[in-house]
């Protein structure tokens, strides 16, 4: 039975909203609390994690191009994401069938299961990739519009190129962190309204913005761009991102070449990798563009359906409240675009680079994927559910971004992205 048919059922019990039943199989690194080990790779399985370290040990992945190599000794998914798909597929295949209820190597050896399975709780999950390169697109409709909207008026708000080409930016990988990490509100040169000469301080726009970013496989070399109806060989899986945004340093500083100190502070992504693989049960067609691109970015038209919701914790609140629900399916060009438009220059992609979506924002208000658009400007700000408003974060905030795919019986979960707002460093 393949990997992600409905009907299997690991022995490891899981309950049906759980992130991660047997038909996710997510990667991350992982090492257990107070153990001093070195950190290894895992899959999520319920509330264990399952460390593929061990069964590479056990030699269970023999007959597997995974066997022998040692990548689950790594700390980090990069020696795995660099051997291909077909590594990716039998690896899956392998972990699929050793977690099956039935009669196996692993649900039936207590030694062996006893040392392979840990608890959630009692691991520390660190970033599972070393990021190479970060680049950033701006690939929702929604949310150009709307940000065009507010800053130019709908008649100019798309850009003459928008609708031709993915826009990006090339963003900084260094501060790419692993969710849980809890960031300070960066200081920098903000104009105030009215003035004509900078001021420097705390931010006071601070924003998030909901995105989902793809980790690169196999890389291309220099000079040999990826066509597009090869560009899923390269694509690894799938994280939640949030990027986090100084509206106030970026209006400042954005002209005429874009973001650079308001994003580089902090990206934080979630500790699980869902595969390609995982998420193949739920693609979906996307609508013909119209204007028809360039013929390099022509390609098959294909998305997830996958829930994307953000909830916002201030101090004073005892639980979260959801004040955004959207799907990844609002995006107008796809991952495939992306990478073929990334590297139609001959721009080498390396393993690990992560490639991020964008703003994902849809088109009614609540899918409005962050603050600057949910509130406008500031001009209507967010009413939660402890009397308080919000126009932009506030220090002691926390934000917790979710995503997962709804199947029959059971979901395909990213985890969270979970992360507090710690005043400036002054
Ligand atoms: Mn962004």
């Amino acid at each position: 039975m393949e990997p992600n048919n409905p009907s299997l059922r690991s022995f490891i019990d899981v309950p049906e909203h759980h992130p991660f039943p047997i038909q996710n199989l997510p990667y991350g690194v992982f090492y257990r609390k107070g153990s001093g080990e070195f950190p290894r790779v895992g899959v999520a399985i319920g509330d264990y994690v399952l460390d593929l370290s061990v069964l590479e040990d056990h030699g269970l992945f023999e007959g597997t191009p995974v066997h022998g190599s040692n990548v689950f000794h790594s700390s980090s998914l990069n020696e795995f994401m660099a051997m291909g798909r077909d590594a990716w597929r039998s690896a899956r295949q392998r972990i699929s069938e050793l977690l099956r209820d039935q009669p196996g190597e692993l649900r039936d050896n207590p030694e062996l299961f006893g040392k392979a399975f840990v608890k959630s709780e009692d691991v520390e999950l660190i970033l599972p990739v070393e990021v190479g390169d970060y680049t950033d697109f701006y690939a929702s409709r929604h949310h150009a519009f709307n940000v065009g909207t507010m800053f130019r008026g709908p008649e100019n708000a798309l850009m003459p190129n928008w609708l031709h080409l993915p826009v990006g930016y090339h963003g900084r990988a260094s501060s790419v962190i692993v969710s849980g990490v809890d960031i300070h509100r960066p200081v920098g040169q903000t104009l105030p309204a009215g003035e004509s000469s900078p001021v420097f301080g705390p931010s006071k726009r601070l924003d998030y913005e909901f995105e989902m970013g793809f980790f690169v496989g196999p890389g291309n070399k220099i000079g040999e761009p990826i066509p597009i109806n090869k560009t899923t060989e390269h694509i690894f899986g799938l994280v939640i991102v949030n990027d986090w945004s100084a509206r106030d340093i970026q209006a400042w500083e954005y002209r005429p070449l874009g973001p650079f100190l308001a994003k580089n502070f902090a990206t934080s992504i979630s500790p699980w990798v869902v595969t390609l693989d995982a998420l193949e049960p739920f693609a979906t067609d996307m609508d013909a563009q119209d204007p028809l691109p360039l013929e390099y970015l022509q390609g098959e038209r294909r998305t997830f359906d996958i829930v994307l919701e953000t909830y916002l914790q201030t101090e004073k609140m005892d639980k979260p409240d959801r004040i955004m629900v959207s799907n990844f399916k609002n995006l107008y060009w796809s991952m495939e675009q992306m990478l073929a438009h990334h590297s139609v220059t001959g721009c080498n992609m390396q393993t690990g680079d992560l490639l991020a979506s964008g703003t994902i924002s849809g088109p009614e208000k609540e899918s409005r994927a962050c603050l600057l658009e949910m509130t406008w400007k500031g001009e209507e700000p967010v009413k939660l559910s402890s009397g308080e408003s919000r126009k932009f974060l506030e220090d002691g905030d926390t934000v917790i971004m979710t995503a997962y795919c709804v199947g029959n019986g059971y979901r395909i979960g990213f985890g969270e992205v979970r992360v507090k707002i710690m005043p400036a460093h002054t």
